[in-house]
């Protein structure tokens, strides 16, 4: 739009122009949809750069605030336009009549797309989602149709219905249970963009394990149950925002903005004081963890809290979440170890890091087991010197076990290699037994790097070789297993 307008063209001149007649533009969510193509060719034009261009979609909030963006359907905290044909269905472009009012050329910002962004963040005054005067949604590129002779791009901030100037709106500011809860939201819609997040002590290196939680309350929070803990605030703090029973069924980026923010607000209330007042409301009101989660799987800092205060029965950690916090802490690049992920998991009586342990001992590990180990097992090489055995066989065990992460090889198969095997499968390529190009690289670095120092005169043929020459067996790799995390 402000191309458009400083080329003193009408949007759907500027568009033509630059997209083509054909270009799906204006029955489409572009924000969401726009594709390479489009983005390239408006990049030619315009001389902004691409990476600009895509920075101001709402697919550059992938890993922020979720983690895949769905451009076809419904994604948490994007507020859809439900577009039918030219018109807009829903209420999902908001906007600040101060910012507006501001603007030497008023524009719509692309964080105003956002479900959590009831609040500006540079007035925080409350935003807007609809024309105060007819309740029409804002589509602003409608309102250069039917008026051809007016100067184009003058009127971005009018209601395209009835005509009222959007900038005229009146700036109303929020309500809250109280000031805390309020810094919350406002530092939510200032910071968004970090990527990484917290609530009290505990640090999300992660920003979407957070917004995950968030939805989770904001939705729960409309529910029945969720209802009760409304309630709870009322009872603490006289503060009501939303009236429980007039919350329709409906998904939280589909309710207007009064009522998101005021489920926003109960939500930050309870994570102002985490997880205290949430386990007391929830105690008063009856609630069991199943009932708040309904068996959904949450991120680790959430449902710790829900299974330490909520379970009836005693809470134990299962050795899938003790793997996930582990592959959690690797990703992040954090120092991995059985306390740390009991630690993390925060049960009492170590029972996480049991469970840690426990998910070492049978079978094939798990994807994200063996990320795990692979992991650990980087952070001990980099502690040895430069050349020794102990760093080599650690080299070995790395090898062994990111081969089978990335050919999904159980041990037995993967140890009864040979060199001759490794040389083989590390030169096919184009055909039905064709191993991905990174385990491929494994066996050829492994080759290179680390056998020819590790073989020794009975190691024979075998391309995992042990220390007393010949192979290692399934066993013993399980020995080395459990040997790197106990040392680690
Ligand atoms: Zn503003
Ligand atoms: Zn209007």
């Amino acid at each position: 739009m402000r191309s458009a307008q400083a080329n003193g063209l009408r949007a759907h001149a500027f568009c033509r122009m630059t997209l083509g007649s054909g270009a799906q533009i204006w029955n489409r969510d572009i924000d969401r949809s726009a594709n390479r193509d489009v983005l390239q060719l408006l990049a030619e034009a315009t001389g902004a750069s691409l990476d600009e261009l895509a920075g101001g979609m709402l697919t550059s909030y992938e890993g922020i605030l979720f983690e895949h963006h769905n451009p076809g359907g419904n994604t948490k905290w994007i507020l859809p336009l439900g577009i039918y044909h030219r018109t807009r269905k829903r209420y999902g472009m908001q906007f600040c009549p101060l910012c507006l009012a501001e603007d030497q050329q008023p524009y719509y910002r692309k964080q105003w797309r956002l479900g959590f962004f009831t609040l500006c963040d540079r007035h925080s005054v409350m935003m807007y989602d609809r024309c105060p005067q007819c309740e029409t949604p804002v589509t602003f590129f409608r309102v250069e149709l039917g008026c051809r002779n007016r100067v184009p791009g003058s009127l971005i901030t009018q209601c395209h219905q009835c005509g009222f100037d959007l900038r005229r709106t009146p700036a109303y500011g929020p309500s809250s249970p109280d000031a805390m809860s309020l810094v919350a939201l406002r530092s939510l819609v200032t910071f968004h963009n970090l990527g990484w997040w917290f609530c009290r002590q505990e640090t999300l290196h992660y920003a979407p394990q957070y917004f995950e939680v968030l939805h989770h309350l904001v939705t729960f929070l409309a529910t029945g149950k969720g209802a009760r803990l409304l309630a709870y605030i009322e009872q603490e703090t006289e503060w009501k925002h939303v009236d429980a029973d007039s919350l329709e069924k409906i998904p939280f980026e589909f309710r207007p903005v009064g009522q998101r923010h005021g489920l926003l607000l109960a939500a930050l209330w309870f994570l102002a004081e985490w997880p205290d007042r949430f386990v007391t409301a929830c105690g008063q009101a009856k609630l069991s963890r199943t009932a708040v989660t309904r068996d959904e799987h949450f991120p680790w800092w959430y449902e710790k809290v829900l299974r330490e205060h909520l379970d009836r029965s005693q809470y134990v950690a299962t050795t899938e979440e003790a793997a996930s916090v582990a592959a959690y802490l690797a990703r992040v690049g954090e120092y991995v170890s059985a306390t740390k992920v009991g630690n993390m998991l925060g049960a009492k009586d170590k029972g996480a890091a049991s469970a840690y342990k426990k998910s070492q001992r049978h079978g094939i590990p798990s994807g994200e087991e063996l990320d795990w180990v692979i992991a650990t097992l980087g952070m001990a090489i980099r502690e040895k010197e430069a050349v020794s055995v102990r760093r080599l066989l650690l080299e070995r065990d790395r090898a062994i076990f990111r081969f089978m992460r990335i050919t999904g090889w159980p041990a037995k198969r993967t140890l009864g290699l040979t060199v001759a095997d490794a040389v083989r499968l590390a030169k096919t390529v184009d055909t039905k037994d064709t191993l991905p190009a990174a385990a491929r690289g494994v066996l050829l670095n492994y080759l290179r790097d680390v056998r020819r120092y590790l073989a020794g005169e009975n190691s024979g043929n075998v391309l995992f070789v042990g220390q007393k020459g010949g192979g290692i067996g399934v066993k013993n790799l399980q020995l080395r297993w459990r040997k790197a995390l106990n040392d680690h």
